[in-house]
């Protein structure tokens, strides 16, 4: 008790991040503050939602330079989206906010390399002592089955991970389109959906292209590659047309 102070390695790295709030109150706040005074004046207007993994290593923020005010951010193991009407809770909640209250017209999934949440799937025992991520990680069961199709058994475990992590990305661009802000907005013609890939290893981003079905590297200056592009549909005149 009594040198509680000199601290095993988990208390010093928690005194960094008390030390991190000092500076950021002290140094970093004063020159963002006329930033942070407009955002509280005019409320948040964020430029996309970008749903990620909670993994330590990926920071939405870091890999997009955003500032604040400009990111809506859910993050979770697996960067999953449960399918909408099977579980009320905070990814539903905040995809709902971000479309219908904030109006954002891009949502991007990001997935990344050396993922833990992918590895777990791969290693079913690893999930034995921990039964809410286990249910979790079964609404990556569609990019599971199909990873089980597409490579042998054989197949290096490596190579197994990593396109179980691009395959989880487009199974959760599904789920996400069940949700019916969602899907409401993109029959508008307002909302794109994006699948990012971070590799973490080459501090590069790759992005699902919807009409290719193929994840390639994002270019500067080049807009984005789109997994569902905003389109609008009319479904009452398409009806009335496929009637006459
Ligand atoms: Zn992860």
């Amino acid at each position: 008790m009594s040198d509680h102070h000199s601290s095993g390695p988990a208390e010093s790295a928690f005194d960094d991040v008390a030390r991190g709030v000092a500076r950021f109150r002290g140094e970093v706040f004063p020159r963002q503050k006329s930033l942070y005074q407009r955002l509280i004046r005019d409320g948040q207007k964020p430029r996309a939602l970008m749903i990620s993994c909670a993994d330590s290593r990926v920071i939405p923020e870091l890999i997009t330079q955003s500032h604040p005010g400009e990111l809506f951010v859910c993050r979770n193991a697996g960067n999953i989206v449960p399918p909408y009407a099977q579980m009320n809770g905070g990814v539903s909640s905040a995809i709902e906010y971000a479309v219908l209250a904030l109006g954002v017209r891009d949502i991007v999934i990001c997935g990344h390399s050396d993922c833990g949440a992918m590895a777990a799937l791969l290693k079913p025992d690893v999930l034995d002592s921990m039964p809410n991520v286990a249910a979790w990680l079964r609404h990556s069961a569609a990019a599971e089955r199909i990873v089980d199709r597409s490579l042998p058994p054989t197949a290096p475990p490596a190579e197994r991970h990593r396109l179980l992590a691009l395959e989880n990305v487009i199974a959760q661009l599904n789920n996400l389109r069940t949700h019916p802000s969602v899907a409401a907005a993109m029959a508008d013609g307002g909302l794109a959906l994006h699948g990012w890939f971070f590799e973490l290893e080459h501090g590069r981003v790759l992005a699902y292209d919807g009409e290719t079905g193929r994840f390639v590297p994002m270019q500067e200056g080049a807009p984005p590659p789109v997994a569902v592009a905003a389109r609008a549909v009319h479904p009452v005149e398409s009806a009335r047309a496929a009637a006459e």
